[in-house]
């Protein structure tokens, strides 16, 4: 099924998880002023799906219409429409709002298709009927998953096991009959305040320690867990004005408490077996490919919208007649075109399993590694080609409804290509994209949320291409090889 965003927003207000906000348990989620706008963009994502076409699609995995987001592509025309339907979601988001439901939808639906070849080979049928289970109740409530996997920065240089309290990160403190008790944090979790489910899923990397091995999805509402929400970036009310960003896609971020959550054995699907996570993020599943992919289409559809920006502002400056300004213009563009080539290609050498055809690994994992930076530098290019003129604009809408500043403005204001209305607008918007709180917090995620950008730019060389290494290294041999061998 699918919902509406008046089903949602009924569904959220009535069962809202436990958010500490400034001191308090937030009651009412929807009209708070740290959560209105989110949920009210999260409700429009459900409504998306009933005004643009190639959203809704019949699922023949449970024989209904489900979101996209939740059909697993069989061929490479099923994935270049899984593709483009998730283009069509972020060209609505402008490339922002990345934790919308259809990221985790993805998630879900890449463990049911390897609910068999990956969880039961390895955990048994218990753990596969879990992973099935779990996204047929997805595709049947179409409920809105957050989810969480780094442990709370309390000492990097050490794992989490040799850390004071072996708690802090989310660990298995008790196995009961009816399930496994965890207690423990886990930071960032974005849209926590507002989301009905939660996928629990820990980088095992920075430890091996089985306590910690353990995936599962529990309601938001689940007795023990809490948020505690960071300070709301939002404008104050009425700001549609002055910040067409952030009145539109502020997410909000939380850390994720668990304080003796109760986790039934139903609800798992990977446990204590954390040797086992290489082939579930590299091999069998995949799981870097596909959440790479989504990355790859949030940040190609904001680069396009970048794009756009620079060339409204410098049109209307008349500064793109410059060949500095042009260039820079040219660069953003450069990156929406390797973009869309990565989409394309990605699906053109898609891998076609029995169980799921899955985009190339090496496209998009590559592509989005290179969007770490490609985005930021995007941002920076706005600000060089802005330069001072992005700061002085009037305080807000009021400005104009004052006739004799009206007057002021109209002539100072105005640019060759654009009346002062259309001037100040214009920086409003990218304001909010390279200087308000809301556009900073999305820098800070577009270089940090895949982690950290050195480890996943070196990996590309250790992890992604380590198996294609000779193809390269040959090419050179060759060579080396022809070339004479002076003999003393
Ligand atoms: C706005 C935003 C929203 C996010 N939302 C979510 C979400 O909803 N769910 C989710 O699961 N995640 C989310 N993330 C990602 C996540 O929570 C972390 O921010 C991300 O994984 C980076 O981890 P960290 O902040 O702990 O930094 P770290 O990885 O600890 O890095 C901190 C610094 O230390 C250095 N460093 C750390 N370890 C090493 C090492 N081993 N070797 C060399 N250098 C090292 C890094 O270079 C970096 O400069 C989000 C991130 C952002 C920014």
């Amino acid at each position: 099924m699918i919902r509406k965003g008046s089903d949602y927003i009924e569904s959220i207000s009535k069962n809202p998880p436990v958010t500490y906000y400034e001191g308090e348990v937030v009651s009412d989620v929807v009209n708070h002023p740290a959560f209105r706008i989110p949920v009210k963009t999260v409700a429009s994502y459900y409504d998306l799906h009933w005004k643009v076409d190639g959203l809704r699609v019949y699922n023949r995995d449970v024989g209904e219409e489900t979101s996209i987001s939740l059909v697993r592509p069989r061929s490479k025309e099923d994935l270049l429409k899984l593709g483009e339907g998730l283009v069509k979601i972020y060209e609505f988001y402008r490339g922002f709002f990345g934790r919308s439901p259809d990221y985790m939808n993805l998630w879900t639906m890449v463990f049911f298709a390897h609910a068999e070849d990956y969880f039961g080979k390895h955990f048994g049928s218990r753990f596969m009927e879990n992973a099935m289970e779990i996204y047929r109740e997805s595709t049947r409530k179409d409920h809105f998953y957050t989810h969480a996997i780094v442990a709370p920065m309390y000492d990097r240089s050490r794992p989490p096991s040799q850390w004071e309290d072996p708690y802090i990160q989310i660990g298995i403190t008790e196995e009961r009959p009816e399930g496994v008790v965890v207690r423990g944090a886990a930071m960032i979790c974005t849209a926590g305040p507002y989301a009905e489910m939660l996928w629990y899923l820990p980088n095992m990397r920075r430890d091996s320690d089985p306590r910690y091995a353990l995936y599962f999805s529990i309601p938001t509402t689940t007795k023990g867990v809490r948020f505690i929400a960071r300070r709301g970036f939002q404008p104050r009310e009425g700001g549609e004005f002055e910040y067409p960003i952030s009145s539109r896609w502020d997410e909000a971020d939380a850390i994720l408490v668990l304080d003796n959550v109760l986790v039934p054995w139903d609800r798992i699907i990977f446990f204590k077996k954390p040797e086992l996570i290489e082939d579930l993020m590299w091999h069998t599943v995949g799981l870097r490919g596909w959440f790479n992919w989504h990355f790859m289409i949030q940040h190609y559809t904001r680069l396009k919208f970048l794009a756009g920006l620079a060339m409204t502002i410098t049109e209307a400056a008349g500064t793109s007649t410059f060949i500095n300004v042009q260039e820079k213009i040219g660069e953003i563009l450069l990156y929406v075109a390797l973009n869309e080539a990565a989409l394309y290609g990605s699906v053109a050498r898609a891998q076609e399993l029995p169980n799921i055809v899955r985009p190339d690994p090496y496209i998009s994992i590559s592509a989005s590694h290179f969007n770490m930076k490609a985005v930021p530098r995007a941002n920076e290019i706005l600000r060089l080609i802005s330069a001072g003129s992005s700061i002085p604009i009037p305080a807000g809408a009021k400005d104009f409804t004052n006739p004799e500043e009206r007057a002021y403005l109209e002539k100072y204001m105005a640019m060759k290509g654009f009346d002062a209305l259309e001037r100040v607008k214009t920086f409003n918007l990218l304001w909010d994209v390279i200087g308000s709180e809301v556009g900073m917090r999305y820098e800070q995620y577009d270089r940090f949320s895949r982690g950290d950008p050195t480890i996943r730019w070196a990996q590309t060389y250790t992890e992604v291409f380590r198996d294609r290494r000779n193809e390269f290294v040959k090419l050179v041999k060759e060579i080396l090889d022809q070339m004479p061998n002076p003999k003393a």
